[in-house]
């Protein structure tokens, strides 16, 4: 069978910190806080589920299996863990997210079969105001933090920017953070859900008891030299592609369509394209073509080769490096 762009049904997260905001995309949601949308994942807490096509209703564990560099390229045949390398979520932050640390592949107390975490967010929308954290401030060190957490004034020790939409962070492992409330975001990050928990602002969880922390592992693993963080605007002219971040797990750039596009994937990996905002087309193949929209997520394959995007759309484009 034939592979093609594939779109998959989101897994949809219940978090405290979540709102409705995905809703505006068109997607239905179950009940409650919805904060995180897992769009192409396969991890776990999480495998995403081909959407439509001949391959509907295959789990992007199978296609992976089945496919293997047809899918995703020959440098992503080499994830550590066997799995799909890279996680992509939409997350709605619709109040203050936990202020935490992701480990690097190194770190010893990592739980077996995951990855450290490095990632990049993309601002999709932000309230007026709204705020992210965004590394230590500088001369913390991990005696004057745990300190700090000890004392309840943690809060003492971050830095805090405000953000406006079309921002762009990238988030190496080891540097703390928290995405506030009020914001929308596109992630992208190595295949991991393992977070440690600095401080949750003394709030009960989804159940009503305090979510825990784990501030010894968070202070083992937070890099407390000079952070490789790296935060930009993001204005491009239509037709070229400008880098948000290159890292060793991915490369991430943003795009802006404006007519028709010619592109194409390579053979080393896949793309992860995701459509921030606007409406056209993705063509491919002889002849195919499908309508695409803000807030869709397309998976396609390495093997794929030429394709074009078409309307007006600002896109991220995401492979392995
Ligand atoms: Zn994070």
């Amino acid at each position: 069978m034939t592979l093609y762009p594939l779109l998959f049904t989101p897994v949809m997260k219940n978090n405290v910190w979540g709102g409705r905001a995905l809703e505006r995309y068109g997607y239905s949601l179950p009940d409650g806080p919805i904060g995180e949308g897992w769009m192409i994942g396969d991890h776990a807490n999480g495998v995403t589920v081909v959407s439509d096509g001949p391959l509907q209703g295959r789990g992007l564990d199978e296609l992976r299996e089945t496919h293997g560099a047809e899918l995703l390229g020959s440098k992503g045949m080499t994830s550590h863990n066997g799995r799909f390398p890279l996680l992509l979520k939409l997350l709605d932050c619709n109040d203050d997210l936990s202020v935490q640390v992701h480990p690097s592949d190194e770190y010893k107390g990592l739980p077996a079969g995951e990855l450290g975490k490095t990632e990049m967010w993309y601002i999709l929308d932000a309230k007026p105001g709204a705020r992210i954290i965004y590394g230590l401030i500088p001369g913390v060190t991990r005696e004057k933090l745990a300190d700090a957490i000890a004392q309840g004034r943690v809060m003492d020790c971050l830095q805090q920017v405000s953000v406006k939409p079309g921002d762009s962070f990238y988030i190496p492992a080891g540097t703390v953070h928290a995405l506030g409330a009020g914001v929308l975001v596109a992630e992208v990050q190595q295949n991991s859900d393992t977070v440690y928990r600095l401080y949750d602002y003394n709030r009960p969880g989804l159940d009503g008891k305090p979510r825990e922390l784990h501030v010894e592992h968070s202070l083992n693993v937070i890099n407390y030299g000079e952070s490789k963080a790296t935060r930009m605007t993001t204005d491009v002219r239509p037709g070229e592609w400008l880098t948000l971040a290159q890292s060793p797990y991915f490369v991430v750039e943003k795009g802006v369509v404006n007519g028709v596009w010619q592109l194409a994937t390579s053979p080393d990996s896949f793309e992860m394209l995701v459509v921030c905002d606007g409406e056209g087309t993705l063509s491919w193949g002889g002849g195919e073509s499908r309508p695409v929209k803000a807030g869709q997520c397309y998976l396609l394959p390495a093997v794929l080769g030429a394709y074009e995007l078409g309307g007006r759309m600002t896109v991220l484009r995401s492979y392995l490096p």
